[in-house]
Parts: C-alpha cells; sequence; structure tokens
C-alpha cells in the first residue's frame, strides 16, 4: 500500500519566495518562443527584467554573496537548448571589468546598489569611450547587442557597499568565446564561466500546491 503523504508539512526550508525569478523565466522563454525580432525582444525582455529587478525580495542570499578580490557570477538558470542564460553579478566594493564584448545580445538590471557602464567604439588606434557612462539603479535596465553596441566596461558605483545586478543573455553566457580589450591594446580571448556549481531550485511549488 502505498505511504500516505503528508501534505500538512512545512518546506524544508523556508528561504525567500523565488516566485517571481520561476515566472521572469518562464515569461521569458514564451517570448523567444515568439521568436521576436532584436528589437522587440530587447524591448520587451526588458520590460520583463525590469518588473523583476523592480522588487528586491527573492534572490536568495547564496547567490548575492560577494568575494573580496573579483566580481562574482552567479547562474541562476539555464534555458534547456541554451536559447538565453540569467546570471547574478556580485559587485563588491569598487570592483569592475575590463573593457569587454558579449557577441550575444545582453539585458542588464540592476537589482541593489548602483552600477555604471560605459560604452566603447572602436577608433583606428583601439578603443575610445563612446558617449557618457550610464547609470544604472534598482529597477533600470540596459540593453546591449552587437547591432546597437556591445563592448562596455561596468563598475560597481559604490566603493563602500556591494551591488547586484541580473543578467539575461542569447546564449548559455558562461560557454560563449568573447574578447576583453586591455588598455595595453589587441584582445584576449576568455570564456566568463559560473563562480558557482549549484543553481537555486525554481521548481519546488510543493508549497503551492499544498496550499490550494
Ligand atoms: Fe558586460
Amino acid at each position: 500500500m502505498p505511504e500516505t503523504r503528508d501534505l500538512s508539512r512545512a518546506p524544508v526550508a523556508a528561504a525567500r519566495d523565488i516566485a517571481p525569478l520561476r515566472e521572469f523565466v518562464v515569461a521569458f522563454g514564451r517570448l523567444l518562443d515568439r521568436m521576436p525580432d532584436e528589437p522587440r525582444l530587447l524591448s520587451e525582455g526588458g520590460a520583463l527584467l525590469g518588473r523583476l529587478v523592480s522588487r528586491d525580495d527573492w534572490l536568495p542570499d547564496a547567490f548575492a554573496q560577494p568575494h573580496p578580490d573579483h566580481y562574482q557570477q552567479f547562474l541562476l538558470h539555464a534555458d534547456s537548448t541554451e536559447r538565453f542564460s540569467v546570471v547574478s553579478f556580485v559587485w563588491g566594493p569598487g570592483q569592475i571589468t575590463p573593457i569587454h564584448d558579449h557577441t550575444v545580445w545582453g539585458l542588464v538590471g540592476v537589482l541593489r546598489g548602483a552600477e555604471e557602464s560605459q560604452g566603447f567604439v572602436r577608433r583606428d588606434d583601439g578603443w575610445t569611450v563612446d558617449g557618457e557612462a550610464v547609470r544604472l539603479l534598482p529597477g533600470d535596465v540596459e540593453p546591449l547587442s552587437p547591432t546597437v553596441g556591445d563592448v562596455h566596461r561596468v563598475r560597481n558605483l559604490f566603493d563602500d557597499r556591494v551591488s547586484v545586478s541580473i543578467h539575461v543573455y542569447g546564449a548559455n553566457i558562461g560557454s560563449v568565446r568573447r574578447h576583453m580589450y586591455p588598455a595595453e591594446g589587441g584582445r584576449k580571448l576568455f570564456v566568463s564561466g559560473y563562480s558557482s556549481a549549484v543553481l537555486p531550485n525554481l521548481w519546488d511549488r510543493s508549497a503551492e500546491m499544498r496550499g490550494t
């Protein structure tokens, strides 16, 4: 005789409710199913990301941990066919990226703190700043793409606190060969990889099901 399940049992860990991230991932997949052109993808996907980062109550602490020496990149979700990935970037005080490209479309949304993104354009003798740096505050989203500007440098605007941003890319970004552009010239191939081997569990909906 099968064991009777105790439906009243509380979840093992009453962690932060990750439902907003699951809902974002589902909505983003549905958006891609409609195969929008890139402007629509960046605009509608940007609106979805803007909604996700307009509240800061869902990211588990394990995926918001800074490292003293470098910024961290925690994979939160990878689409099963690698159409997109979602990553939390955790910036320690004053941390900064090299000048780099992505080679795929991207959306950057600030969840906590603030960051600055400086675009670059190629000139004969290297890369030069492209206009004003963009300051991103919680809830703000910036699109990236090889078609609208793909080379930038990002830094935590704060020298005394952690900032966190949520990035969405048009690939499994941890498998993409791209480039950084050192100040001394030339370019260096890199694959960014991830800071952790574990992902948050988006799919435990048992508490929701027990409650209905
Ligand atoms: Fe970037």
